[in-house]
């Protein structure tokens, strides 16, 4: 009989932290999820709509080339929910409302030359063909995109996205990340080039139950309303998580949450030598994600994801979730999320549903001139302070090993995502990697030790 241990504790039950759970509970390591907030999902969870139906607090979607995720649905038998359907991408310019889904919408672009729209269209297929991200490394997004498509390409159409969604940190963003996203969404296509994305009938937070509920029957115990305050040692050298309900006892403890507040957590159980790398994980900075959901009794538009193109315009992206998912999977409501990527010190993060809905209505009605205020049903704000890190140029010397030089201190969060930018199906992926090392580092065999939860 193997001796008694404590169990692994792991911080967040957001989809890295689930699939954690899941797959060391399948290699029988006792494992425990303490979540803060009291459902499980993390950015990804969802809230109820008043006809009982589940919907993302912020706008979620797949790519068709997302397979780890697929695959997760696919080994917990619930394929049948995944559905793939055609979308429709606009941009907003100059108070016009462009179709852009496929390469003929690209070559009607008409704010472009002529010239300019191929070398538009031209880029989605240059960024696929671009075999090694290293080569983009120490280039900045501005001047790849820039090199790429030229000037007047990058004022009208890659200018306004990146300061859109990165505000000050724009001039700073990785060519390797905007390389990315060309490439994610130029590889979600079906037949006529069109492009298709896939969502999770129920939702993403649905799925998060699913994942959550199977790694509870593999023997993984997941705890919400579980807020963790610190990390320390006991005299015995035993790894104790403080939590708002008393310490408890770990043999290795993986973090899912941001590496700033992880270096906060981590900080007491660091060694003397420790102090650089604790700096570095605090110096990963991420943009917070302030999001006006309205619930509308009709469609507000025939476009899923608008991207906006227009600086006096205060979101950067309008997703019509129900030109996507149809309303009737929502008794009949149309749900609409204008997103807005933003520093916390920036005026609309501060202020609640009421004040952002009075502060969004002049601006939608600019854009939807038939659109009118009595068309809201609801309206709600969700934020997140850690939404989206900054991925500069250069960011692989300062991406965090999952590994940390604590011992028994695991590392997994959005931040490490490189050179992909987050995402659930890469949440999975890690969530999976990181379990497999612990489980390497615990010198277990899968399902060979079989021990209970103190
Ligand atoms: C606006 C927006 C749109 C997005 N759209 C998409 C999309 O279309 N498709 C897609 O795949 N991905 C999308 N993403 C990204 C996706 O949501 C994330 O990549 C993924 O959910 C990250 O999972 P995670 O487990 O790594 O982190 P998180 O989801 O952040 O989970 C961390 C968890 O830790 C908990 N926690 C924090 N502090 C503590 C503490 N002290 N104690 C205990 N628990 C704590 C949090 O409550 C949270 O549940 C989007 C993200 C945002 C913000």
């Amino acid at each position: 009989m193997p001796a008694q241990r404590h169990p692994v504790i792991i911080v967040g039950a957001g989809f890295t932290g689930l699939t954690a759970a899941l797959r060391l509970a399948q290699r029988g390591v006792p494992t425990v999820v303490l979540e803060r907030d009291e459902q499980v999902g993390g950015l990804a969870s969802d809230y109820t709509l008043p006809g009982g139906q589940q919907i993302e607090r912020f706008y979620h979607h797949w790519f068709t080339s997302d397979q780890h995720v697929m695959d997760l649905i696919g080994e917990l038998g619930l394929s049948d929910r995944v559905v793939v359907r055609p979308t429709n991408t606009g941009l907003y310019f100059a108070n016009t409302i462009f179709r852009l889904s496929s390469p003929l919408d690209l070559l009607r672009f008409s704010p472009l030359p002529i010239w300019d729209r191929i070398r538009l269209g031209w880029m989605a297929l240059a960024a696929r063909r671009v075999k090694d991200w290293r080569s983009l490394e120490g280039v900045t997004s501005a001047e790849w995109l820039r090199r790429m498509g030229g000037d007047n390409v990058y004022k009208i159409v890659w200018e306004p996205l990146l300061r859109g969604k990165f505000g000050p940190y724009a001039d700073r963003i990785g060519a390797v990340w905007f390389w990315n996203k060309l490439k994610l969404r130029g590889s979600s296509r079906g037949a006529g080039s069109a492009e298709e994305l896939a969502y999770f009938k129920g939702g993403f937070g649905a799925l998060a139950r699913e994942i959550a509920i199977s790694a509870g029957a593999a023997g993984a115990s997941i705890e919400t309303g579980r807020s963790v305050q610190n990390i320390v040692r006991s005299p015995d050298g035993t790894l104790l998580v403080e939590t708002d309900a008393g310490p408890r006892p770990a043999s290795d403890i993986l973090i899912t949450i941001a590496p700033p507040l992880a270096a906060e957590l981590l900080a007491g159980v660091a060694g003397p030598g420790d102090t650089a790398w604790l700096n570095s994980l605090r110096s990963i900075d991420y943009l917070a994600n302030t999001c006006l959901v309205l619930e509308l009794d009709r469609p507000l538009s025939q476009t899923y994801w608008l991207n906006v193109n227009d600086p006096s315009f205060p979101f950067v992206g309008i997703i019509e979730h129900t030109n996507f998912e149809p309303a009737t999977s929502y008794g009949g409501r149309h749900v609409v999320y204008l997103s807005k990527y933003l520093a916390v010190d920036h005026p609309m993060w501060a202020m609640d549903a009421d004040a952002t809905l009075a502060f969004a209505l002049p601006h939608l009605q600019r854009m939807f001139p038939a659109f009118s205020p009595d068309w809201i049903l609801a309206h709600r704000v969700w934020k997140a302070r850690w939404a989206q890190p900054i991925v500069t140029a250069g960011y692989s010397q300062i991406v965090p090993a999952m590994q940390t030089p604590v011992p028994g201190c695991w590392l997994a969060t959005m931040a490490q995502i490189y050179p992909e930018d987050r995402g659930t199906n890469y949440a999975i992926r890690d969530g999976a990697q990181v379990a497999g090392m612990i489980a390497s580092a615990l010198n277990l065999q899968p399902g060979v030790w079989k021990g209970t939860i103190p």
